[in-house]
């Protein structure tokens, strides 16, 4: 009786390097600290719980039966964005393979030329130019990739997430490119839920007062004063909160680029994703195009693809990666000798990742003259390959 060994499947969201946490087979998708999530979820439960329990009945009895169903109708729309938020991809930027960190590796010190002991080498950023505005990108040390513009590196998660936006422990995720507008109609439908229970909590103290007296009221529906509490305190952060993502909607901006103040007057910089135009603004944050995550989760790790029969026996190990074929930088699988310098990728995707008009055609022909003696390196080295050919 022969043993027969059969390998188990492994998919590639085993193999990412972030701190995340998968569940059902690598379709949710969450950060590591999930706590304030928890907090979150029986928070909205408890509330809602409590109104459907103590007002809902006397409600739908002396005032209309509307008010139970709107409610139950909200408190859903509300979980489902939840969830959508917290369990989705915002945006992770996969990490260089380890042949291309190398390949980056050896650009940059190439660039950078032989760096006397004791001095401190020159910052690793390229710049592109994105709607007549220098933007820089900045390498990332962790993911060994110039991140994309407006990504950044979540310390929390231990990814680049491109748009990223903030670190949310509320929704236990990153909040960036791809669950940003799930995000934002979270806490703006969050904030009515909250304004329509604390309303309708007070309506129905009122009216029961009239009828049997404040005391007696309390007493009869405890959770009431829970309610109305919880609801008081909930108010001002959600609607505040609410109201700061529609302030930077409006100006197309990111809560990181806020913070960081990089399209303020003091650096003398527009942002270059504004259209100027609030409505214009708005349309391209929260009804522009879907983005499919690049981390292809749940596919399988390059060891357990199937192999052709004719290449079956002469395969060559792989190291087990998480690259997806989607087009990022600096991660293009072309020949070396066919591969852009990292400025070019950079642009290359820039061109990609946004549907803006405005964003369109910042072509390596349009780059100003970058100021550092990186592009001379750089061209130097596009010229020696081209020679060596
Ligand atoms: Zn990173
Ligand atoms: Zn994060």
């Amino acid at each position: 009786m022969s043993a027969v060994m059969i390998a188990r499947k492994v998919r590639k969201w085993e193999k990412l390097p972030g701190k995340n946490t998968f569940c059902c087979d690598g379709r949710v998708m969450m950060a590591r600290q999930k706590g304030v999530f928890y907090l979150t979820v029986f928070l909205i439960v408890g509330t809602c719980s409590l109104f459907f329990a103590f007002e809902c009945p006397y409600l739908a009895i002396h005032l209309s039966p509307a008010i139970p169903v709107f409610a139950i109708v909200l408190f859903l729309f509300v979980m489902a964005l939840l969830l959508r938020t917290s369990f989705s991809d915002p945006g992770v930027l996969p990490r260089a393979l380890p042949e291309e960190a190398t390949f980056i590796e050896m650009e940059i010190e190439a660039a950078n030329g032989n760096v006397p002991a004791g001095q401190r080498p020159p910052p690793r950023i390229r710049n592109v130019q994105i709607n007549g505005q220098i933007v820089k990108l900045k390498y990332c040390y962790t993911c060994k990739i110039f991140r994309p513009p407006r990504a950044s590196h979540c310390s929390i998660c231990d990814n680049c997430v491109d748009r990223f936006d903030h670190h949310c422990p509320w929704v236990g995720n990153c909040v960036g490119k791809r669950n940003y507008r799930y995000f934002y109609l979270f806490t703006l439908s969050l904030s009515l839920l909250t304004i329509y229970i604390f309303t309708f909590a007070i309506v129905h103290v009122v009216m029961r007062s009239v009828d049997s007296g404040f005391v007696k009221t309390l007493q009869d529906t405890p959770g009431t004063v829970l309610e109305v509490l919880v609801c008081f305190f909930t108010l001002w952060s959600v609607v505040g909160l609410t109201g700061f993502h529609s302030y930077l909607i409006s100006l197309n901006q990111t809560t990181n680029e806020d913070i960081k103040g990089s399209w303020s007057g003091k650096n003398r910089l527009q942002n270059p994703y504004s259209h100027k135009n609030i409505v214009k603004n708005c349309c391209e944050v929260l009804c522009g195009p879907a983005y499919p995550s690049v981390l292809d989760r749940r596919g399988l790790t390059q060891d357990d693809l199937p192999v052709p029969a004719s290449t079956a026996t002469q395969s060559n190990p792989v190291p087990q990666t998480t690259k997806t074929t989607a087009p990022l930088i600096p991660n293009e699988h072309t020949p070396d000798d066919a591969k852009p310098s990292i400025a070019d990728s950079a642009i290359a995707h820039a061109e990609k990742r946004s549907p803006s008009p405005k964003e369109k055609s910042p072509t390596p022909a349009k780059v100003p003259p970058l100021a550092s003696p990186e592009t001379d390196v750089e061209a130097s080295i596009i010229i020696a390959k081209e020679k060596a050919l």
